[in-house]
């Protein structure tokens, strides 16, 4: 029985913590690029749980999956093996292995900062058994995101989230993004690892420059460093390839983290590092109770098969242009970018993207501002042609009546 958003609103308030800045709307139900709300109302989802739910809203093949595993087996502790994650680690394995030249291993977390939390954790281990106690030290960039424990909230170069959590653990330090010569300048002995996004997600969608991944790569490789790449938000197919370093030339990282569109909104995250890497953890280094569960693996290894036999890479290639070119026609847009179906629209001066967000909400399309200025789009990697230029008729529609 569906309780009505003011009782939900009235719950919320009363018992969860206000952590978040929410819309007012409670959503109920979804199918594909289709969500319901609480009072029945119909919306197109443009933001899939933030580059989350990429195959779509329940979709078949994972909810089969999901139910079948939830009557077969859903948890078995990681003291013993399970029939599950080894097949997973397997698949992302293939998928690095093809994607970096080099084979490696998995370790399995519940999310995205988990993902990196653990990355952190091994190239700690990994630097200091080759460069002795004092190779520790983590550089990330300005804008980044890497998750919202005290260690990655250290390596997410945003100061104004980090400011009431201080004391930080220490040996994280940040430079600014796309800036070769300011990285060089901070990569002394101490620096285990560098940690980027390939398209700075949170920080706005802005794609890494050509040529500065490489550039990096070749830093790491002089100073023997790791290069460790946050796929969180970018990974499987988003961008219109299984990896945003794809779109780069030579960048092999040695480190990626998984998380987001890995379950299709089950929670899951994953590390992969380059075989020697990865053994620089013994057993008993690190451990999680969920990771790598029946249920979150089986509904992963779903989720790969159809971004394989549906080609979801090439499908936001192909919507991604669409979505992209429908955008830069709209009179109150100034600039577009992203990659594949990772979007965002600059607004012309004047216009907040915030109360332009809210109307889009109001009139269907749930869209975010992920700057002050500008918008975010992360649809289904399924969404059609026809629900992109809905969603764009929708955006036209809010942008005409908005009165900078
Ligand atoms: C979302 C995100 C994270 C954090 O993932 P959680 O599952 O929220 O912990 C880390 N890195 C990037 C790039 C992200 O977009």
């Amino acid at each position: 029985m569906t309780q009505h958003y003011d009782d939900l609103w009235k719950l919320d308030h009363e018992h969860v913590m206000q952590t978040y800045g929410r819309q007012p709307v409670a959503f109920v139900r979804g199918d594909g690029t289709k969500l319901w709300d609480s009072e029945g109302k119909v919306y197109l989802d443009f933001l899939t749980g933030l580059a989350t739910v990429s195959l779509g809203h329940a979709h078949p093949a994972v909810a089969d999956a999901i139910a079948d595993q939830a009557r077969t087996l859903v948890h078995v502790s990681n003291l013993y093996l399970n029939d599950q994650q080894p097949r997973l680690a397997e698949r992302i394995d293939l998928l690095l292995t093809s994607a970096t030249g080099t084979p490696g291993q998995v370790f399995f977390a519940n999310s995205g900062a988990e993902a990196n939390e653990c990355a952190i954790k091994l190239a700690r281990r990994y630097g200091q058994s080759s460069g002795g106690p004092e190779r520790y030290h983590v550089l990330s960039a300005y804008n980044s995101f890497h998750g919202r424990t005290l260690t990655t909230l250290a390596a997410t170069g945003q100061p104004q989230k980090q400011e009431t959590f201080q004391p930080l653990p220490s040996g994280f330090r940040q430079v600014e993004f796309a800036d070769v010569d300011a990285l060089a300048a901070a990569m002394d002995e101490r620096v285990c690892a560098v940690l980027l996004e390939p398209v700075q997600g949170e920080g706005g969608v802005q794609p890494a420059p050509p040529g500065y991944l490489e550039a990096v790569r070749a830093l790491c490789d002089e100073r023997e460093a790791l290069l460790m790449i946050d796929e969180v938000q970018t990974g499987l197919g988003r961008t219109g390839r299984w990896f945003g370093f794809e779109h780069s030339g030579d960048v092999r990282p040695d480190v990626v983290t998984l998380a987001k569109a890995l379950g299709n909104g089950m929670p899951i995250g994953a590390c992969w590092a380059r075989r020697d890497v990865a053994g620089a953890f013994k057993p008993g280094d690190h451990a999680t109770t969920f990771g790598g569960q029946p249920l979150a693996a089986r509904a992963a290894l779903a989720v790969l098969d159809v971004m394989e036999h549906e080609n979801v890479a090439a499908r936001a290639t192909e919507q991604g242009k669409r979505l992209m070119v429908g955008l830069a026609d709209l009179t109150q847009v100034k600039d577009v970018r992203g990659l594949g179906l990772l979007i965002a629209a600059e607004l012309v001066d004047g216009l907040a993207a915030g109360p332009v967000a809210a109307s889009c909400l109001d009139h269907g399309l749930v869209v975010n501002a992920v700057t002050p200025t500008s918008l975010r789009f992360a649809p289904p990697l399924l969404v059609t042609a026809e629900e992109i230029d809905a969603g764009i008729a929708i955006l036209k529609e809010v942008l005409d009546g908005q009165h900078p």
